[in-house]
């Protein structure tokens, strides 16, 4: 789970990393009193959305009044940056900047370490001086046993180009950080900029925290870190019935049995609709996994059946531990509850193969269902949903 700035400043207070206050808004009023609140010559306002480079999209004002602070938020508050609407802003104590720089903490999965990374040259855009100066920013692995240790921490800002005493006072400030890293079970800590203030001071501006959810169970906490409001309607439901849901944007519905399954339908599906008109694709990923019964093909289908966009459905089922006649009696059965719910069907094809399949064929033939198709193979099944849905 990726965090909002403000819920990763939070976490930083938490952990004894230097942070300036901070206070979320909603409208232009909320964030004018929280300006107020402040009660600094300078206060900047922030969009709260979960991708970088806000302050080039002008998500990111300083403002000298409370009043000020309230037209910027109303500037800020519904701007699209990159695709992201801005629902909420933090009004911060504006801070006066000397120097910024870069820190981060993330896993390296292929060295099966950590990565830590230190530059001098913060507050741009870290991807493009990794390109073009590497030198300039400091990289190094160490082993989760050994941690960020006060050597550590001291080589990487000697070699950043740091003087003696910014060392002594970026080093407690990356061993928090390094802290906050462990205690929350991140996987990613990053700071940019980190910034050096007027009075020398070592202050966290901005930070992005990802949270690592396979370790959700150790953080109870965490749970209400998550925002429901950004979360698809459709996820948030699917979500609820425990189902593997993930929404796309295409128009063709996709159920299978098992992942990787589900994956190459998806891929099948998506060739299929090139060469038609209106280029059809996948509207979502739904994996009904193994032993899936009537109730959660039905709970698939309602899911599926609710998004709008959603033209016609492809149920791809290999016949394994399920066999495929339970699965043609659930999506009979499917069919049922969702008369009975009064959600109309859409056209669906069904490729059932492997264990069972010619009985699961005869049970869907028989039970004679509205815009019900049969396909042989996963490619025709996808052919014709996809046609279905371009039609
Ligand atoms: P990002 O663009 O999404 O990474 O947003 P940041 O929070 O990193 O802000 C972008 C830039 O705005 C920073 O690199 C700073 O130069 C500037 N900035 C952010 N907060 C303040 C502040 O309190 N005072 C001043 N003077 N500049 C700020
Ligand atoms: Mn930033």
């Amino acid at each position: 789970m990726d965090l909002y700035e403000y819920q990763a400043r939070d976490l930083f207070e938490k952990h004894g990393v230097p942070v300036l206050c901070g206070i979320v808004a909603t409208s232009p009023i909320q964030a004018e009193h929280a300006a107020a609140k402040l009660a600094t010559p300078v206060v900047v306002v922030k969009a709260q959305v979960k991708v970088g480079g806000r302050g080039k999209a002008g998500g990111v004002k300083l403002a000298h009044s409370p009043a000020e602070a309230g037209q910027v938020a109303d500037d800020i508050l519904g701007l699209k940056i990159k695709g992201h609407t801005v629902r909420k802003v933090m009004v911060a104590e504006g801070a006066d900047i000397a120097e910024e720089y870069y820190f981060s903490i993330l896993l390296d999965r292929t060295k099966r370490r950590y990565l830590a990374m230190l530059s001098k040259e913060g507050g741009v855009d870290i991807e493009t001086l990794a390109k073009e100066r590497p030198e300039a920013l400091v990289k190094r692995n160490f082993s989760p046993l050994d941690g960020m240790t006060d050597t550590l921490a001291r080589e990487m800002a000697r070699e950043a180009g740091f003087d003696a005493v910014d060392v002594d006072k970026l080093v407690p400030v990356l061993k928090r950080l390094y802290h906050v890293y462990t205690a929350e079970d991140a996987t990613l800590v990053e700071v940019n900029p980190l910034v050096k203030t007027g009075s020398g001071d070592i202050v966290a501006l901005d930070g992005k925290v990802t949270l690592d959810d396979n370790a959700a169970y150790r953080h109870p906490d965490h749970a209400a870190l998550e925002d429901h409001g950004a979360t698809d309607p459709l996820e948030l439901k699917a979500q609820k019935m425990g189902l593997n849901y993930v929404k796309l944007d295409g128009n063709v519905g996709v159920i299978g049995n098992g992942a990787g399954l589900v994956m190459s339908t998806l891929d099948v599906v998506a060739y299929a609709g090139e060469e038609l008109p209106g280029q059809p694709r996948p509207a979502n990923f739904l994996d009904i996994g193994g032993g899936a019964n009537a109730e959660v093909m039905a709970n698939g289908l309602e899911v599926i059946l609710g998004d709008a966009q959603v033209k016609s459905v492809f149920v791809n089922v290999f016949g394994g531990i399920t066999a495929c006649d339970e699965v043609a009696k659930g999506i009979v059965q499917a069919f049922r509850i969702l008369a009975s719910e009064g959600i109309e069907p859409k056209p669906l094809v069904v490729r059932l193969d492997g264990n069972n399949a010619e009985l699961g064929r005869s049970i869907l033939s028989d039970a004679n269902l509205p815009k019900l198709e049969q396909a042989d193979s996963m490619d025709d099944a996808a052919h014709r949903a996809a046609e279905l849905a371009s039609q």
